[in-house]
Formats: structure tokens, C-alpha cells, sequence
């Protein structure tokens, strides 16, 4: 503890919570896919995940970051890593032949993440309420725990050997716990926390083996106590960390927490607990300081602020956050200036793009950028390094305002949000059948795409390519019997990139990757200022596929909650008036589909239940703004035409009320895996508008065979009039092949004919 205060600057150090893995050009991407295509040994493999990892610590420190994280590189997900470190592995996972035999080791390692003959993976899903996903531990009864890896030890080590002391990074035991499931196979009522003890036995275990490498610092990640679940849990929290605290044996402990503050409750337990430091997100929520004061300070326990967004990609507002930290000073005897989080979700570096206009690129950090701030900020405070940042502006991003877009929202009134209540069902037989959107996006097209993105391919010729998949796919699903078709999206890319590149206010970076699960990264585009749209940037593409056409074709838009639900969006205003913003502009698409003759038009909202606050007292004011951007976006035309929209996801208890105030006339949702809960629930509740419950899983290769679909559908018709059910697969076919589609959706429409024949 400091007992001069005043005598001289505090010593505050830096810190980070976490770093991309992937690369600087997505090396790991590359190297992990050649691998599973047998493209590369497993030592190419090891090597190039060695170098990756020895890049970062390189690159933090110079960077200028004084406390270094390790164990935070992972060749798919650090929680699938936690789970095989402790012997958490179903059974139907065959363990390595002979111990130390690396291909056998890492086929059973990615076999948990994508599958292997006779065993599917574990679930994926995602990691709070950010776009990279885990993977779900499955736990039971008859799990042991145990120590049985040391990848945390063997990196921490590596690193040392590298020249850098390092941090080791766990994912905390509570987090871990409540964040798995239950196997099918545990008695009902039973839950993973029951293996508390055990696995706090095995994190000693660990906890001693780093001390022994030579760590003196643990950090354990608790992002848990961000969201309800985890404030209830304050009482296994205080076990866990009063347990570990209390091993002789052990590096100080630092429990991070982030995503949101954790409440006075937890914060109290991790104060009065053993544990040296304490890592709280002072960026989501604004709680944090409160909470602080709440307790009255840490103390003795040295608070890690996490002041720098490491989620979003702005730069930090450096005098606003010196001013935070002295507020800080004040309530601890200690200090370290940290990111809010993980910087795995912002891309890595800002230099790596080359055509962002100067103002937006100025307002911009990414996670190299981010180091160099938080060290700054370090510095600031134990050196009073000022003049580092004198003249450099506010930071944060700054306003890019459209006075018309203002104009115009201000401008509308209630009415604009509403349809009329009697517009009567859309469809005229029962259980019409559809698809999602996508058709399957061929090599053909993705080559094309690529080429006249380079600008090798002349627009006219790649239009012609295009045009004829619309043809091939309008032909098809004439031919196999659907009722409502689509045009396919073979011109989009993603089904936000492609907007964005055509709305004023968005702009989209050339190597802004982000891990999203596994080798697989997106590249989220950039909300920085109002959003509007300049000219139509679908009606080519479906006026073209209803001329080919006597039967209707959907329109097909990506909604105002998934656009900011993927993108990085700017935080000067609520997200709920950007969110009308896209609305608007997706009111003026809609308007000019409708005008030229397109009856059905779906905007798509698969991300609704993402963006979902983890605490419920949020949820009432997101789905607000939520369901009105979507209605805003929707409710210009006229009765009778059908709006349609998608969800990707089949827990719909939290927001079924939402679905029912989006108001669309048709809403198509993922069920096949869930055995159509959310039709049951929807039919009790006298759901009066169309539903499209997923008739089978389009996430896997297997064709569904006529009858199963046929039950699924006679299940929902027993809850749902069957002029308001209609069908369709869960979600798009964009990454499903041709063979298998068409032989799906040949067998959708011979069972939904069937159960129509008994009606
Ligand atoms: N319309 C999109 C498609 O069919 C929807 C994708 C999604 O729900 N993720 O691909
Ligand atoms: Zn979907």
C-alpha cells in the first residue's frame, strides 16, 4: 500500500486484457485451414502459431504496454483450450492414441470444434454479446476435472524463453462453469456449478505449476458477473475466489471482469476476497465508478481501469480519460490502466489501410492503437507525459452530421411507425412454401466476384454473371414447386458489407478482420456518421428476378438492428437514433421496391436477440428502439403488401414479445433444432400474423427425407392456423451445395403438399 501520498506521481502501470490472434494477414486462418486439409504438418502448424504469438508480445511491447498478457493466443477458442486443459471432454471424443503424439492431439482438439465421424461438436455460440463465438463445454455428473494440459504453462514459458514476463490469461472458474451446459445425459435439475469444488482443486493445480514457471500474476477472467446470472452467483464467486486466495503456492491473482459492470454485490466479494487486483470495464454501462464508490474504494486492492473501448474503434478521448483515472486515484491505493476488455474484437492495425478518408481514419484505433493508448495513459499518470497528447485533439469520433437525415426524422410522426391492425393474412394457401434468401453462392460466383473486385473482371461481364445465376435460380425454384420465390443474393458479399458499401455514413476497411469462431473472420464496417441513402441498392437485382417470373419474388434487405449488430458503430449518439437512421433509409428501399411491383419484401433481423443487453432491466428500452427502426423501415407501404422478416435462432423466450411488435406479416425463424418451441409458445400467446418455423437445419449437409419434415410440419399446424404457417428451411443456403439444396427443398414442398392435402 502507498502511505506518501502526495510526496510523488502514483506509479500507475499499462495493461491490456487480450490481442487478436489470427495475424496481421490472417495467418492463422491460413495455416489451421491447410492443416485440416492436410495441406501442413502439424509442426508448420505449431510454428506458425509460435510466431504469431511471439509477434504480439513484440508488438504490445513496443507498443509501450508494461504488463504483457500470455495465453491468450488459441488455435480455435480459449474456452474450448479451458475445457480440454481440465479434462472437461464428452466421451464421444476418443482421447489421442499415444500421449505426446501432436496430430492426435490436435485432431481431437478441432474434432470438439468442428466435428468428427461419429461425433458432432460441441455447441457453438456466442461469447456474450459480442460477434466471436465459443464453444460450449458439455459437463455431467460423471466429470472429473483435472489438470491434464499445461498450454498456459508451456506459453507462459515460451514467452520467458522469448525474453517476456508475461501474464498468464484463464478463463475464471465461475465464468467457465455457468457458461457450459449440462450433457443430455445429466439428471434433469443438475448444473455444471456443482463441479465447483473439483475444478477449484484443478485450477490450485495450475495456479502452482505457473508459480513454479516463474508467473507472478494470474489473470482470471470473469465476464460472467456482467450479466444477471453472474450477480446472482456472488456466493460461488466468494467461494471460488476465497478458495484460491488461499493457496500458499500461487501467483497474485487479478479476477478481470468486463462487458459491463458487475454491480456493488460481486465488486464487495472480489474486495473483502484474497485477491490482489480487481479489472473493471469502466466503458459499457458507466456503472463502474458507482459501484466503486458504493464500496468505498478498493483499498488495498489494485483496481486495473479498463478505460480504452476494446470493442469499438474509436480513439480514446485521452484528456477525458486522465481526468477518469485521478476520479479513479481517489479510490484505490493502486493503479493499472487497461482496455475495457479483450481487444480479440477490434481488427489489429489502423496502418494496414490505405483508403479511408483522413477525418474518419484521424477519429480511428484499432487494437495496435489502442496499446499505444492505454500505455500513454500510463505514462501520463506516473510521468506526467502531457505534452505526448498536447494538440492532438479531443478524440473519440466526432460528429459527422447530415442536417437532412435530421430534418427528415424529425419530421415524421407516429404514424410512420404503423401499419394498419386489419390488413388480413398475406397468403392465400396454407402453408406457403419459400426459402430464406441465399441460394448456394458457387465457386463460380465467388471467383467472379473476386476478379472484378480487382478490377479484371469488366462490370458489364460480371453483371451478365450474375443475371444468368438469377436466371438458374428462378428456373429451379419454379421447377421444384415453390410458392414465393427469391433471387438468391448472388451479387452480396455479406449481407451487411453489402449494404454498407452502398449508405452514406458507413465505410468499409480493406484488413479490418475480426475473429468471429474459429478460422473464421468477418470484417465489420464502419458507422461514423448519419446514414442515408443515396439511390436504390436492390431494386436492380429483384425487378430483374420478378421479370423472369410470373410467381412473386421477395425483396430482400438486411434490417437497421443486424446492420449496427455488425458493424463498429459510432457511440456520439444512442444506438437507438442510428438505428432509426438505417430505418429511414431502408423505408426509402422499401418504397422503391414496392413502386416497381415487388409485393413481398423481407428485411431480415438476425440479429435481434444478439444484441440483446445482458441485464434485463436494459431490455425493455433496446427492444423499443428495436422494434421501431424495424417498423420505421416497414410501414410505408401499403396492406397489402407482405412484409416478411428472418431470425436466425431458436431461443426465443426472451423476445417473443418483440417478434410479435415487430409486426411483420411474416416472420421466418431457425426451429428445426428446437423442435418447434417457439410455435407452441406463439400459438398459446394467439399469434395472429405468418410464421415460417424452420423445417430443417440448413447449419449441416444431411437432406432431410420428406417425412421428417412433414412432422415438423404437422407439429406446427397443430399450434398454428395453417394460413398464417409457412415454410421454409431455418435460414439461407448460401453455404450449402447445389446437390444437397435442391434435393431439401424438393422434399419441403412434397411434404408441406402433403400435410395441405389433409387440411
Ligand atoms: N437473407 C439472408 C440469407 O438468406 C439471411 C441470412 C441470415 O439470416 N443470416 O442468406
Ligand atoms: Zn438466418
Amino acid at each position: 500500500m502507498s502511505d506518501t501520498p502526495g510526496a510523488s506521481r502514483p506509479s500507475v502501470r499499462s495493461t491490456v486484457h487480450g490481442y487478436p490472434r489470427i495475424g496481421p494477414h490472417r495467418e492463422l486462418k491460413r495455416a489451421s485451414e491447410s492443416y485440416w486439409k492436410g495441406g501442413t504438418t502439424a509442426d508448420e502448424l505449431d510454428g506458425v502459431a509460435a510466431d504469431l504469438r511471439r509477434g504480439v508480445y513484440a508488438q504490445l511491447r513496443e507498443a509501450g504496454v508494461d504488463d504483457i498478457p500470455s495465453n491468450t493466443f488459441s488455435y480455435y477458442d480459449h474456452v474450448l483450450d479451458t475445457a480440454v486443459l481440465f479434462d472437461l471432454v464428452p466421451s464421444r471424443f476418443t482421447s489421442p492414441a499415444a500421449a505426446g503424439d501432436r496430430d492426435e492431439e490436435l485432431r481431437r482438439y478441432f474434432a470438439l470444434a468442428r466435428g468428427e465421424q461419429g461425433a458432432p461438436p460441441l455447441e457453438m455460440t456466442k461469447w456474450f454479446d459480442t460477434n466471436y463465438h465459443y464453444l460450449v463445454p458439455e459437463l455431467s455428473p460423471s466429470t472429473r476435472p483435472r489438470l491434464v494440459g499445461d498450454k498456459p504453462v508451456a506459453e507462459f514459458r515460451e514467452a520467458s524463453e522469448a525474453g517476456f514476463r508475461t501474464r498468464p490469461v484463464l478463463v475464471g472458474p465461475l465464468t467457465f462453469l455457468l457458461l457450459a451446459k449440462a450433457a443430455d445425459d445429466a439428471p434433469e435439475g443438475w448444473s455444471p456449478v456443482e463441479l465447483l469444488d473439483q475444478l477449484l482443486d484443478a485450477y490450485a493445480q495450475l495456479l502452482a505449476d505457473l508459480a513454479a514457471a516463474g508467473a507472478t500474476e494470474v489473470q482470471l477472467d470473469e465476464p460472467i458477473l456482467a450479466t444477471d446470472e453472474g450477480r446472482a452467483a456472488v456466493g460461488l464467486l466468494e467461494r471460488s475466489y476465497q478458495r484460491l486466495g488461499a493457496l500458499t503456492e500461487r501467483p497474485s491473482l487479478l479476477v478481470s471482469t468486463y462487458f459491463g459492470s458487475i454491480g456493488a454485490a460481486a465488486l464487495r466479494v472480489l474486495k473483502d476476497s484474497p485477491v490482489e487486483a480487481v479489472g473493471l470495464d469502466l466503458v459499457t454501462g458507466g456503472e463502474g465508478i458507482d459501484d466503486l464508490v458504493k464500496v468505498s474504494g478498493l483499498g488495498g486492492t489494485r483496481l486495473v481501469a479498463g478505460v480504452v473501448d476494446g470493442r469499438n474503434v474509436w480513439r480514446t478521448d485521452i484528456p477525458a480519460a486522465v481526468a477518469t483515472l485521478g476520479t479513479l486515484l481517489a479510490l484505490t491505493d493502486e493503479l493499472t490502466v487497461s482496455t475495457s476488455c479483450s481487444l480479440l474484437h477490434v481488427p489489429i492495425d489502423l496502418d494496414a489501410e490505405t483508403s479511408l478518408a483522413p477525418e474518419l481514419r484521424e477519429a480511428l484505433a484499432f487494437a495496435k492503437q489502442k496499446a499505444e493508448e492505454t500505455a500513454l495513459l500510463g505514462r501520463v499518470l506516473s510521468e506526467g507525459a502531457e505534452a505526448e497528447y498536447a494538440g492532438g485533439g479531443a478524440g473519440g469520433n466526432p460528429a459527422f452530421t447530415d442536417a437532412r437525415v435530421r430534418a427528415r426524422l424529425d419530421a415524421l410522426g407516429p404514424d410512420a411507425y404503423e401499419r394498419p391492425q386489419d390488413r388480413g393474412t398475406p397468403a392465400d394457401t396454407p402453408l406457403t412454401t419459400t426459402t430464406i434468401g441465399s441460394f448456394p453462392q458457387t465457386g463460380e460466383l465467388r471467383r467472379a466476384r473476386a476478379a472484378h473486385r480487382r478490377g479484371e473482371l469488366a462490370e458489364d461481364a460480371y453483371k451478365q454473371i450474375l443475371r444468368e445465376e438469377i436466371d438458374r435460380v428462378i428456373a429451379l425454384q419454379e421447377e421444384i414447386g415453390l410458392d414465393v420465390l427469391v433471387h438468391g443474393e448472388p451479387e452480396r458479399n455479406d449481407m451487411v458489407q453489402y449494404f454498407a458499401e452502398q449508405l452514406e455514413g458507413y465505410a468499409t476497411t480493406e484488413n479490418g478482420w475480426v475473429q468471429s469462431y474459429g478460422s473464421r473472420c468477418v470484417r465489420p464496417p464502419i458507422l461514423f456518421g448519419d446514414v442515408s441513402r443515396p439511390e436504390p441498392m436492390t431494386v436492380e437485382w429483384i425487378t430483374y428476378a420478378q421479370s423472369r417470373t410470373d410467381k412473386p419474388v421477395k425483396g430482400m434487405l438486411t434490417g437497421p438492428v443486424t446492420m449496427l449488430a455488425w458493424s463498429f458503430v459510432r457511440t456520439d449518439q444512442p444506438l437507438g437514433e442510428t438505428a432509426r437512421q438505417v430505418g429511414l433509409a431502408l423505408r426509402d428501399e422499401v418504397a422503391d421496391l414496392e413502386r416497381a411491383g415487388i409485393r413481398h419484401i423481407q428485411v431480415d433481423e438476425a440479429a435481434l436477440r444478439e444484441l440483446l443487453p445482458l441485464r434485463e432491466e436494459q431490455r425493455g428500452a433496446y427492444l423499443d428502439w428495436a422494434v421501431n427502426s424495424f417498423r420505421l423501415a416497414t410501414s410505408g407501404v401499403s396492406p397489402s403488401t407482405t412484409i416478411h422478416t428472418h431470425m436466425c435462432y431458436s431461443e426465443f423466450g426472451l423476445i417473443v414479445g418483440g417478434i410479435e411488435a415487430l409486426d411483420a406479416d411474416v416472420t421466418s425463424v431457425e426451429a428445426a433444432r428446437s423442435r418447434m418451441e417457439l410455435v407452441e409458445d406463439l400459438g398459446r400467446r394467439g399469434y395472429k400474423r405468418g410464421i415460417g418455423p424452420g423445417v430443417y437445419d440448413i447449419h449441416s449437409p444431411r437432406v432431410p427425407s420428406v417425412e421428417e419434415i412433414e412432422g415438423s410440419l404437422r407439429l406446427a399446424a397443430a399450434h398454428i392456423d395453417a394460413g398464417n404457417l409457412w415454410v421454409n428451411p431455418d435460414c439461407g443456403l448460401k453455404t450449402r451445395g447445389y446437390a444437397e439444396a435442391e434435393q431439401a427443398l424438393r422434399n419441403m414442398v412434397e411434404a408441406a403438399r402433403r400435410v395441405r392435402a389433409d387440411l
